[in-house]
């Protein structure tokens, strides 16, 4: 059985939005407000960015990894 994805025509700029869809969310109802959730591709790319960072400055590089990230070497 597959996964189902909820629409979400009002932000087709968001990262997660996928032809429609929400990638990230199960339920994307927010009782007629905003999606506090959208971000930009460019939002998003420096949000992972500063993360990746941010375990590499904790050394907690081995994250990256296990997370599906790709090694801190490649981004110096
Ligand atoms: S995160 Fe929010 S704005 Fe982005 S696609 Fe999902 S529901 Fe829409």
């Amino acid at each position: 059985m597959g996964r189902k994805f909820n629409g979400c025509f009002k932000h087709t700029d968001c990262f997660a939005n996928k032809n429609g869809c929400c990638m990230a969310l199960s339920d994307t109802r927010f009782h007629g407000k905003d999606c506090p959730f959208f971000k930009t591709h460019e939002q998003a790319k420096e949000g992972r960015r500063n993360a990746r960072t941010r375990l590499v400055i904790t050394g907690q590089e081995d994250l990256i990894e296990k997370y599906g990230g790709h090694s801190a070497d490649e981004y110096q």
